[in-house]
Formats: structure tokens, sequence, C-alpha cells
């Protein structure tokens, strides 16, 4: 057993472990292992942001989605759902708001929604960075094509989220229809990182169907990408898809994988996401001392919060929500941690002076 925790400790001298034994860590994993990786993830994040969290202010532009991805509850089948989309004012208010509560990164995510042509994404991007030219912006905005988001970046957005949900191309076609595929999300992916956007990949831990070999095939997706984000979470149902009596990701695995990212870029931005947070009332918490550096709670008008439903149950509200800003500041400050006021741009990793990963 022993050689598990020798994994670890390769991992991060390295930065690098065979397939093989991030499966063998993952198939063996326990409390006391699971342990000694957060000891050495938190380690290593304080080495590189000190005892910093950065925030992000997400808001949720619409929930209309052209696409039908089988786990998602703003998928366009979903009949159910009440639909919405915020125009530029709704917009512009939620990121003066933000900027007041001391928010400098604006993330405008939302489901694939034809309304937001590339005119109107430039001229909305344009006008926010007019008025805070201090802030970074972040799109989630799906897939595109590469002259969309050349258009996109040259207007002003600075990074782009767009998880690739899993590395394992018929593990994708389970999860998605199949106008979808792993090769386009792929190739998306790398046309936003050689645009020069910082690039945020990542997945959900526990979707059906999922094995400990899909996720050693992501983690190695990840190196090979070399993003500056992961965003990742527990797969959790929504009542109202086809995975409505699936079992819902794991917490503890969660979180393991997050150190073992960790400890394999230490530099990454890494949340502790809004889906960690639902599954466990400490989960937020949980996620940064297993070496999360971010947070992004909602900055979206609250009416419209319950209506950005991707799975049940998903936290809106006190430490979740902007304007809980101080109660987050409370939970982080009592684990050892202090929320900032700043952009949290991509650093690259120095060690001993030289830079280790650009
Ligand atoms: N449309 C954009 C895209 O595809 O990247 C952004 C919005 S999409 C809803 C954001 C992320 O939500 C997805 O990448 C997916 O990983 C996550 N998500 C969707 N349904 C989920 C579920 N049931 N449980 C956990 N995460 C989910």
């Amino acid at each position: 057993m022993s050689k598990l925790y020798d994994i670890i400790d390769k991992l991060e001298e390295t930065q690098n472990l065979e397939k093989e034994e991030f499966i063998n860590l993952l198939d063996n994993l326990t409390e006391s292992l699971a342990q000694y990786a957060y000891e050495k993830a938190r380690k290593v994040a304080r080495e590189h942001f000190g005892n910093r969290i950065y925030i992000r202010g997400l808001i949720e532009i619409s929930n209309y989605c052209k696409n039908d991805c089988l786990y998602c509850g703003i998928r366009r089948s979903n009949t159910n759902a009440d639909r919405y989309r915020l125009n530029k004012e709704d917009v512009f208010s939620c990121c003066h708001t933000g900027y007041n509560l001391g928010f400098r990164t604006f993330v405008l995510q939302g489901g694939e929604d034809p309304f937001y042509s590339d005119e109107f994404l430039i001229e909305l991007i344009s006008e926010i960075k007019k008025n805070y030219p201090d802030c970074a912006i972040t799109l989630s905005l799906g897939e595109k094509s590469r002259d969309s988001y050349q258009k996109l970046f040259d207007a002003g957005a600075d990074r782009y989220l767009l998880r690739h949900e899993t590395a394992d191309e018929a593990h994708y076609s389970k999860l998605h229809p199949k106008e979808l595929t792993l090769e386009s999300r792929k190739s998306c992916l790398q046309s936003l990182h050689d645009i020069g956007y910082q690039t945020g990949t990542g997945f959900m831990v526990g979707s059906p169907w999922q094995t400990n070999e899909n996720l050693a095939q992501d983690i190695l997706f990840i190196k090979e990408l070399s993003p500056e984000m992961v965003g990742l979470g527990p797969f959790i149902p929504h009542h109202d898809t086809p995975f409505a009596g699936e079992a819902q990701g794991a917490l503890d695995k969660t979180l393991f994988l997050l150190a073992l990212l960790r400890l394999m870029k230490p530099s990454l931005l890494l949340p502790s996401t809004t889906a960690l947070g639902t599954i466990h009332p400490k989960g937020r918490e949980l996620g940064i001392l297993a070496g999360a550096n971010v947070v992004m709670p909602n900055l979206s008008p609250v009416d419209v919060r319950k209506k950005y439903l991707l799975y049940d149950n998903k936290l809106s509200s006190d430490a979740e929500a902007a304007e809980g800003l101080n109660s987050l500041k409370k939970q982080m400050d009592a684990i050892g941690y202090e929320v900032v006021t700043d952009r949290g741009d991509y650093a690259p990793q120095l060690r001993k002076g030289v830079l280790l990963d650009v």
C-alpha cells in the first residue's frame, strides 16, 4: 500500500505520472491516501498563491440552448425549463454590482443560444471593457468557429471556459447526442489556446458510465493541452433529463482529483465549484483544502438564478451569491484563506527563478 503514497510523492516531484499510476491511485483510494494528497496539494497551492483566493462573478446570460447534452437541465429537449435571456443592460447592471463588491473578473456563461450573435457579443464585451478596464472577461458560451473566437478575443475577452466533459470518445458519445463530438470539442479548445485566451477545460466526476480509466484519460488530456484553468465538479442528476435516475458523483473522488491536478500543475487556476458546494454543506471549503484556489459566486439577477438549473438543488444564495460575499469571506477566513480583489490572471510556475510552464 505504501506504493500508493510513493506515487503521490512522484507526482509532486515530477508533475508527471503514467496512466496506469493514475488508475492505480483511483482504484485504491482510501481516506488516508486522500488526506495525504490533500495536504500536499494544499502546500503546493500555498507556495504558488499564498492564502489568496481569487473570486469570479458568474453572470448566467441565457438558459436557452440549442444542444441536447443528456446530463444537462437546460438541454433543448427539456420543455419544462423556464427560459430567459439577459439583455445588455441586465449584464451591465450585474457588472456594476459586481465591481462595487470587489469582483475584477466577470464570467459570461450560458447555453449555446444563437440569439447572441458575434456582433452582439462584441458590443457587450467592448462596452464592459470600456467601463471596467481593470477587469478580466471570461466567456463560457460553448462551441464556436475559430473566426468567432478570434473576434471575441479581439473585442477584449481574456479567458474562455469550455469543459471537454470526458476525454474518451465512446464515453463522450454516451453523454451527448451524435451531432456533438469530442473531436470538435478538442478542436475548439485548441483554437482558444492558439488564439491566446487563458483557456479552461474540465469534466464532471461520476458522470454515468465513467470509469477510473476515463478519469486517467481526462487528466492526461489536461496534461497535454496544458490549460490555464480546469473546472471540475461532481455530476448531479437533474429530474427532467434522461439521467434523472443516475447516482451523483462522489465528494471524495472529486476532491482527490482536484488534489491530483494541483500536484500535476501547481500554477493551475482551479475553482472549488458550485456543484461541490451543492453536494456537501462544506464542499466549497473542502475544495480549497484539497488545492483549489478560485471561487465563482453568482452575480446573475436574483430573479433568474433558479432558472439556470443545470442540476437539481443547484446553490445560488448565501455564500454562493455575489451579495453573500461576506459569508464567503468568513468561510474562507475560518479555514485560513483570504478572498482578494484581483483579476487573478494565470501566472506560470517558477522554480528557483526559472519559468516551468508558459
Ligand atoms: N454551454 C456552455 C458549454 O457547453 O460549455 C456553458 C454552459 S454548460 C451548462 C456548463 C457546464 O455545466 C458544462 O460544461 C457541464 O460540465 C456542467 N453541467 C451540466 N449539467 C451538469 C450536471 N447535471 N451536473 C454537473 N455539472 C453539469
